[in-house]
């Protein structure tokens, strides 16, 4: 049946990569992407397929049981897209200013759907159920996944697959990992309250620019200094906002950044450091601040019994030509929700598009469409797989 499948999935290439062209020319940002899910959900209607919408939000999430016994297995792809201008000069490129399908979740819609149309003409012989996970709002924390799996979207289900397109790798590769996969992303906005007044009398004000660098500065020895050398952690300050003018001190000072990390105990230990040094920088100025830290998405964590069956399932795709464990990429998803909560395993599906070398959540990105069959079939041969594995 998979070989007849397979041949679908091809034969609805076409299909396949009209639909991702639509979605890349209308993209919409996270928690507004109301037409995006309006489209998912006419689709499902009209192939008869049973779904839910508003699931968390702005979720769609649509079921086909299988005339046949066996398990349920969801398959997730995100819908939502980035506040981007398109810069591509091809005839799809978005027709929305300021936002781009700049991460490929319009390819993942795509596949998904494309690979439920397929699916329903095999329903009555199909061995248990495939629940097709349309997720919105992966783009921006505390994302789509969680208030979908708390509207119960995975209550019945046995296990959570799920691919990203990776412009970044060759077409043909597929990556995983049996533990680790993507790392916790958090945010933190740290404000100065100085004291300003004119730069010919410094002595009379307190700096919060001077305050504010040693801060930056001092940032970075906490990776440095305060982490074990085995372990890893990222300390990001991506924004310094602070003065107006040559001649004014700056009254306040705001910085901006991410933490990434693996392990938990490595957050935590990056936490505590960025207290202390903020306190202390600002206690021996004598100023007062707000350190507000944000937790964001947790480590994605794929359960390994999941990981191996996707790579052994690459194995029995012709088009997939090497499949590799990897050590974790310092992106962040909120699939790891999914796997926080059911078994499950999460890839890259390799879609670097030859001549464009521009990565993820760049003006220029883009993917090579070949990848969207290729990420079809891996799915559903991974479907296939574990049913027959628990049966
Ligand atoms: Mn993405």
């Amino acid at each position: 049946m998979l070989k007849q499948i397979f041949q679908s999935i091809d034969d609805l290439y076409p299909e396949m990569v009209e639909i991702r062209r639509y979605l890349h020319q209308y993209p919409e940002l996270s928690f507004q992407e109301h037409k995006t899910a309006k489209y998912i959900a006419n689709f499902y209607e009209k192939l008869e397929i049973p779904y839910k919408q508003n699931v968390g939000g702005n979720g769609v999430v649509a079921t086909l049981k299988g005339g046949k016994p066996g398990k349920t297995i969801a398959l997730r792809a995100d819908f939502d897209a980035l506040p981007i201008q398109d810069e591509k000069e091809v005839d799809y490129k978005s027709k929305v200013d300021g936002v781009m399908h700049a991460c490929g979740h319009d390819g993942h819609t795509a596949t998904l759907l494309t690979l439920a149309k397929v699916m329903k003409k095999y329903q009555s012989e199909l061995p248990g159920t495939i629940v097709f996970l349309h997720q919105h709002a992966e783009e921006y924390a505390p994302g789509g996944a969680k208030p979908m799996i708390e509207a119960g979207a995975i209550d019945d289900v046995d296990v959570v697959f799920g691919t990203h397109l990776w412009a970044t790798i060759p077409l043909g590769v597929l990556q995983t990992s049996p533990d680790v996969f993507m790392a916790g992303a958090d945010r933190f906005e740290i404000k100065i309250q100085g004291q300003g007044g004119h730069g010919a009398y410094p002595h009379e004000t307190k700096d919060s620019i001077v305050i504010g660098t040693q801060i930056v500065s001092q940032l970075q020895q906490i990776v440095s200094r305060r982490i074990d050398p085995l372990k890893t952690a990222v300390v990001t300050v991506g924004a310094f906002e602070a003065g107006e003018a040559y001649n004014i001190i700056a009254d306040q000072a705001k910085i901006l950044g991410t933490v990434r990390y693996l392990e938990k105990d490595v957050q935590e230990t990056v936490m505590k450091e960025m207290e202390r040094i903020i306190e202390g920088a600002c206690t021996s100025a004598g100023v007062t601040y707000e350190f507000d830290y944000a937790k964001g998405y947790p480590p994605l964590i794929n359960h390994a019994e999941e990981a191996e069956l996707v790579l052994k399932s690459s194995k029995q795709i012709k088009e997939i030509d090497q499949a590799e464990n990897v050590i974790p990429v310092m992106g962040a998803e909120d699939f790891a929700y999914y796997t926080q909560n059911k078994p499950g395993a999460y890839f890259f599906t390799g879609a670097q598009k030859e001549g464009n070398d521009y990565p993820h959540h760049h003006p220029k990105f883009d993917i090579d469409e070949r990848a969207l069959p290729i990420a079809a079939k891996t799915l559903i041969q991974v479907y296939f797989n574990y049913q027959k594995k628990h049966n």
